[in-house]
């Protein structure tokens, strides 16, 4: 990096928020009675078969862990409390805590339900970072009873870094001066964008530590990692120029989506096609619903450790149909996805909508007469279902296990900021 470009990345001020045990702690804080006891947030017996997906500091001192079944969280800890997930409240609570972050910036990326990048390189000096991070951490508790961690620093991922190394309720400042003696020894793991096929390379490789992978060979990154290595390689030298989004980055974008949580974790393509092609069926109707075509397509993924991504592209042609969106979706995410990790949650979103009357300029390779034909199968379909119900016609692959809940109140449609 060049010195000048280095001397301004240091003017920054970013803070990375964390809000801590966040499933639990929103439990416990609406119901006092669990505040003392053991709690692990566990998805339903019958159609998830019982995970914990968060748990307080008393399980976790049990040795409870996300993604354990229930039956062995609960040999762990006989006293366990198990509660059912309130998505809803998430929702609310997350926008609560961005909320009160937006009063000191509007420069906020969410990562997540429970994290946020906040750039306050505007409205604070780089002195008062610390200050600043105090004050939101105890606003937050006082207002919300929900402890945060923080991590202060001129990028992202020191930012972020520094919010895992010490909680709950803590500010920590990675100081420039010495981060190599602070970051360098931490496992490659903790590093943002070292997902868990990388972290096994870098590992088999002897490559355990950030520093370790700070000072790795070139060649060896891009020849073992691929094109992400050298990426990597820098966020370890504490390089990371990328900026903070701003918090109005995507909501202007009015959108149609629909998203589900699979009876079973999605494993391959194969199990993500067909589930797709269950979710465009509503997202095609709710299209027509309100007289939209799509001129963009989201594909949103929360996989098993709860971690969200959004996948978004262009289509050649705005559509309505639920075959184009199926098939636009389903290779942005063969594209995009990498299989890091099994699949818990899917979102197909239709995006960038205009109004079905609008002139469509067609490209040349688009053959007229078979959009007209698939235009009619579509109407067709949709005209069966509205008289019949929604599972009178289907695609031949949906004949066999979708892994989609049959329990239509299980479903749950992650609104857009979930994904941002
Ligand atoms: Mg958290």
């Amino acid at each position: 990096m060049k010195s000048s470009i280095r001397d301004f990345q240091r003017g920054r001020t970013i803070l990375h928020c964390d809000m801590n045990n966040f499933y639990a702690s929103v439990e416990c804080m609406n119901d006092p009675s669990l505040r003392d006891r053991p709690v692990a947030v566990c998805g339903s017996v019958e159609m998830r078969h019982g995970i914990v997906l968060a748990k307080n500091y008393l399980a976790k001192a049990y040795g409870v862990k996300t993604g354990d079944v229930i039956w062995k969280a609960k040999h762990k800890c006989p006293d366990l409390v198990v509660v059912e997930p309130h998505y809803d409240q998430y929702m609310k609570f997350s926008r609560l805590a961005r909320d009160i972050y937006e009063r000191y910036t509007d420069r906020i990326e969410p990562f997540g339900m429970d994290e946020c990048w906040l750039d306050l390189s505007d409205s604070v000096i780089p002195a008062d970072g610390k200050k600043t991070a105090d004050e939101i951490r105890s606003i937050v508790k006082f207002e919300l009873g929900l402890t945060i961690s923080v991590g202060v620093y001129f990028n992202k991922v020191f930012a972020k870094l520094g919010s895992d190394m010490r909680k709950p309720d803590a500010t920590t400042c990675i100081p420039y001066k010495s981060f190599k003696k602070i970051v360098w020894p931490l496992p490659v793991s903790d590093l943002l964008g070292v997902g868990r096929s990388t972290g096994d390379i870098l590992s088999f490789y002897g490559f355990e530590t950030i520093g370790d992978l700070a000072q790795a060979p070139e060649r060896f990154l891009t020849d073992k990692v691929g094109k992400n290595g050298l990426m990597l390689k820098a966020f370890a030298n504490g390089e990371d120029t990328s900026s903070v989004k701003r918090s109005d980055y995507i909501s202007p974008v009015k959108s149609v989506g629909h998203g589900v949580t699979g009876r079973e974790d999605l494993r391959n393509n194969e199990d993500v096609w067909k589930l797709m092609l269950e979710l465009v069926q509503e997202v095609g109707h709710r299209l027509r619903q309100h007289g939209k075509l799509a001129g963009g397509v989201s594909v949103g993924v929360r996989d098993c450790k709860l971690r969200c991504c959004e996948f978004q592209c262009r289509l050649p042609l705005p559509t309505h149909s639920p075959m184009y969106l199926a098939r636009a979706a389903y290779s942005l995410f063969t594209r995009r996805y990498g299989w890091d990790l099994p699949i818990r949650s899917l979102t197909v979103r239709a995006i960038d909508l205009i109004e079905d009357t609008s002139d469509i300029q067609t490209d040349i390779f688009t053959d007229p007469v078979y959009i007209d034909k698939m235009e009619k199968l579509d109407l067709s379909i949709e005209n069966l279902r509205e008289r019949f119900g929604d599972g009178i016609v289907k695609n031949a692959v949906l004949l066999g296990d979708t892994k989609m809940p049959e329990d239509r109140e299980l479903q749950i449609v992650m609104p857009a900021g979930a994904f941002m």
